[in-house]
């Protein structure tokens, strides 16, 4: 076709005008499913089973029952009043500690910084009961619910805090801790990492781990494999009297991220009777195309982070914090990588209820740990998600089960199992 005056000048007209032309019946029909998807949204349970907001309880000058504005430096993904208004009913709060060295030192360190991160939400807990409430299962997040006050349950990102002492898996129990991410990024005395660079090779779950699912499974305290290495995962599934959750991954199908799970472990999930909560975290989504300058420059970033404040966490100070933020933001910002979007990350809940059907997959965004898309920035934006699902042809069943109600299916039936 030829482009002449005419035609642009009627291009331009339509993209000025239409906006303020009365809606069509096009928009009628999608302002419709907007309204049916935010009903839904209210009306499920929601339940966020990952993110790693508690180091910012740690963080001086941050208030999680202030309002904070998306996208204001330093605002975070969340706090309490912006869940109310994001409709997230409850969220799996992190205890997370990095792996550093597995020495009695070690241990004694990371059991430190657990125990830290447990203080700081319990002066939450005391801080703000009208806004949220302690979850240890899925009927208390129903009555926190119904009373109108955040469900904040308690996971264990990372099994390095309890060292090689049985008794330190108890008394987590006893602080409240429903879910133990077994590995986080680094090989530990427990199992392997996906994501060990130092040491690709797969040795799977230690005697010490296998000793760890079996007192897991005993206490009713959920088994997660997510950050875990293929190996140990299927050593997990064959040894796990009870069915288990992934807090956080994606499908490897769609993107060859390790973290992710390929075909053949989503469907012996589906066998455990377990759910995979799908992370909204860009990479995991969508792989970046490679660029090597990018992680160079990243990589520098984090090193100079370790190294001057112990890691990410480790930065106590909010001015201080602003500012690595801002670098970080800079490096970003220099070295683009294409947005990811809401659209992209139900392509993978898609792909997995093609797999494994409706009963095994949620939503673990990973907020404050890097999670958040182009279109889903923060706890406000959740909703886009809901939307998203409608306007492919779940119906409201569907939503709530993705929404949460598999994964309390899962923890229940983890409670049922418990030998105490
Ligand atoms: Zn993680």
């Amino acid at each position: 076709m030829k482009i002449d005056r005419l035609t642009v000048l009627s291009l331009l007209i339509t993209i000025i005008i239409a906006p303020f032309l009365l809606p069509g019946a096009d928009d009628a029909a999608d302002e419709a499913l907007v309204a049916k998807a935010l009903l839904w949204h209210e009306r499920a349970l929601t339940v966020d089973t990952h993110c790693d907001t508690p180091f910012k309880l740690l963080e001086k000058g941050w208030d999680i029952g202030q309002y904070h504005k998306t996208g204001e430096r330093g605002s975070g993904c969340q706090d309490l009043p912006r869940m109310k208004e994001g409709g997230l009913d409850a969220s799996f709060f992190a205890v997370f500690v990095g792996q550093g060295p597995r020495t009695p030192e070690g241990h004694a360190r990371a059991k430190e910084k657990a125990v830290a991160t447990l203080d700081a939400m319990d002066a939450m807990y005391r801080k703000y009961p009208d806004l949220c409430g302690l979850a240890l299962t899925p009927a208390d997040a129903r009555r926190l619910e119904k009373e109108g006050k955040r469900a904040i349950f308690i996971g264990m990102e990372n099994g390095y805090p309890l060292g090689q002492d049985p008794a330190l898996i108890d008394y987590f129990y006893k602080r409240g801790v429903r879910y133990v991410t077994l590995a986080h990024t680094a090989d530990n005395d427990i199992c392997d990492s996906s994501t060990d660079r130092k040491d690709p090779e797969d040795r799977g779950l230690s005697e010490w781990g296998r000793q760890v699912v079996r007192r897991l499974n005993d206490l009713g305290v959920m088994v997660d494999v997510s950050h875990i290495s293929d190996r140990s995962f299927s050593e997990v599934l064959a040894l796990s009297r009870a069915p288990v959750i992934a807090s956080h991954s994606c499908a490897r199908a769609l993107s060859a991220s390790p973290r992710n799970l390929s075909d053949d472990m989503l469907l012996a999930l589906k066998r455990n009777g377990g759910v995979i909560q799908l992370c909204i975290l860009d990479d995991y989504i969508k792989q970046p195309p490679a660029n090597p300058e990018r992680d160079r420059a990243f990589a520098e970033l984090w090193q100079r982070i370790d190294e001057t404040y112990g890691g990410w966490g480790g930065i106590k100070d909010k001015a201080v914090r602003d500012k690595v933020e801002a670098e970080y933001d800079a490096l970003g910002a220099r070295y683009p990588n294409p947005p990811v979007y809401v659209k992209d990350a139900v392509d993978h809940i898609d792909h997995i209820v093609r797999l494994i059907g409706i009963e095994h997959v949620g939503i673990g965004t990973d907020f404050d740990g890097g999670g958040g898309l182009a279109d889903c920035r923060d706890v406000t934006e959740l909703k886009n998600i809901t939307i998203e699902l409608v306007r492919r042809g779940y119906d409201e069943d569907a939503v709530a089960k993705i929404w949460g109600g598999n994964a309390m299916r899962v923890m229940q039936k983890v409670m049922d199992l418990a030998k105490k």
